[in-house]
């Protein structure tokens, strides 16, 4: 993909600069081509470091959220991975080259048809995508070795916490509606050990197990 190679390698130290330091999480974002995952009035904006709106009241989220959030999970490539919400499908794609498997769960039909295509076209053939309630999970492919939740909740959902693996690691914002931290669990012996990152703004997590009215 030659297009928007310059863009890209800009970005690249754009969040090297912030403090993203996992080689493989800047080779991924060097090689994704985001602007296949941005509605097509936004492509000229695809490689800003910026949240962009996807429709549907959804957001794809801000690149560096995106690299922290990957940067967190340490992922070595060997992992399978629970992603809920999908979105633009461009995390997806960032995971696709990161693990070994990746499994996507959007509960809006037109962003994950959008992001299906777009997935396809960048060639990401390790993942498996499904419509519904990711705040369940995906029980049939538990358990799972990482789980990024890239919408927010008042507390972990249980049934991810239950299909997290014994040394796994999940990335989730936790918080009220307006502003929530992102945050690092890790399962260490059956227990859970909490870790607050930094301060995120992300949509609800909508389903049975998702954000509390707060
Ligand atoms: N990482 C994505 C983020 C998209 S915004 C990106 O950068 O494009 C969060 C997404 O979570 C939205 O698409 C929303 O529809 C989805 N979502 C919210 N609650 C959900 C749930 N319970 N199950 C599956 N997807 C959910």
């Amino acid at each position: 993909m030659i297009e928007f190679r310059g863009a890209r390698r800009r970005l690249v130290e754009t969040l090297r600069e912030k403090g993203v330091t996992d080689l493989a999480v800047l080779r991924a974002v060097d090689i994704v081509p985001r602007h296949l995952f941005v509605p097509g009035g936004l492509v000229h904006r695809a490689y800003e470091d910026s949240a962009l709106p996807l429709g549907d009241g959804q957001t794809i989220s801000q690149p560096f959220v995106h690299a922290m959030s990957l940067q967190l999970l340490q992922l070595t490539g060997a992992e399978r991975v629970l992603e809920v919400g999908t979105g633009s499908g461009y995390q997806t794609a960032l995971l696709a080259t990161l693990a070994a498997q990746v499994f996507s769960v959007e509960r809006v039909p037109s962003l994950l048809d959008r992001a299906r295509e777009a997935l396809r076209k960048c060639g990401a053939s390790n993942v498996s995508l499904m419509l519904g309630d990711g705040s369940i999970g995906w029980r049939e492919q538990a358990p799972f070795d990482a789980i990024v939740v890239s919408a927010a909740a008042t507390e972990v959902p249980e049934p991810l916490a239950e299909q997290l693996a014994e040394g796994g690691r999940m990335v989730i914002p936790i918080g009220s509606a307006a502003q929530q931290s992102l945050t690092l669990f890790h399962k260490v012996s059956g227990a859970i050990q909490r870790r607050d990152i930094f301060a995120v703004k992300f949509v609800p997590l909508r389903g049975r197990f998702g954000s509390k009215k707060t």
